[in-house]
């Protein structure tokens, strides 16, 4: 399979688990994860019409970014480091892994000086593994009102990595957890506040029926 296949075949997948939720696809935004991949692979999804292109290390952003340029939205997906935040900054679209309120702050400060308003999701460590990174969902009730007094960062949704478990049932449950997270702060925030991104190549069809509306997928797109 090609990776134009591969593409086709992640969208008709996305597409029967939105209808499934009783959505349109068009609600849901594909994110190609490009990490450990070549120039020329992520032109092959660039000509396949993705938009979105996700990487979780500054290091293989920037070179990438320069490369390829702003043709595509560049979303920031890892923990991403304090003293790295000025590096990406004017290169993001969105940063989807503010994991603490120290990240924020910083990104509000390096935006400040270059007169940008940055959009972020807050990572939700639902599932409470220690190896995670983000808030636990109790702090990211806390966390949204401290970031009100950034005016330089706009907080658009959650994030959240599932846990690679085998329980389908488990994986559901942590999905409607987000989602119910999801609903009961968007209706404090605000129509700004309206992305869900959940979901990656193993379970990102279960993750769009319980509401996610952006999935991160790498895996099924590259491998052959
Ligand atoms: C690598 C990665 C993905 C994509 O994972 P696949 O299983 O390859 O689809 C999604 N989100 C984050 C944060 C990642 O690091």
């Amino acid at each position: 399979m090609s990776i134009d296949e591969n593409i086709r075949s992640v969208r008709k997948r996305i597409e029967g688990a939105a209808k499934r939720s009783g959505r349109s696809p068009d609600e849901i935004t594909l994110v190609a994860v490009t990490k450990n991949h070549t120039v020329s692979e992520i032109q092959q999804v660039i000509n396949s019409a993705v938009t979105n292109l996700g990487e979780n290390r500054v290091q293989e952003l920037l070179p990438k970014r320069e490369a390829l340029g702003d043709v595509v939205a560049w979303h920031f997906i890892g923990h991403l480091q304090r003293n790295k935040v000025k590096y990406i900054i004017p290169l993001i679209y969105l940063i989807q892994s503010v994991d603490s309120i120290a990240l924020a702050r910083e990104i509000n400060k390096q935006c400040r000086e270059l007169g940008k308003v940055q959009d972020v999701l807050l990572e939700v460590n639902v599932s409470g593994e220690a190896s995670k990174y983000g808030f636990s969902p109790e702090e990211v009730l806390f966390a949204v009102d401290e970031l009100a007094r950034f005016k330089n960062v706009q907080i658009k949704g959650l994030m959240m990595m599932a846990p690679f478990i085998s329980d389908i049932g488990l994986l559901r449950l942590y999905f409607a957890k987000m989602k119910e997270l999801f609903d009961n702060l968007s209706k404090r925030q605000g129509p700004n506040f309206e992305m869900l991104s959940m979901g990656m190549t193993n379970d990102f069809e279960i993750a769009i029926e319980e509401g996610s509306n952006m999935v991160r997928v790498g895996t099924a797109i590259f491998t052959p």
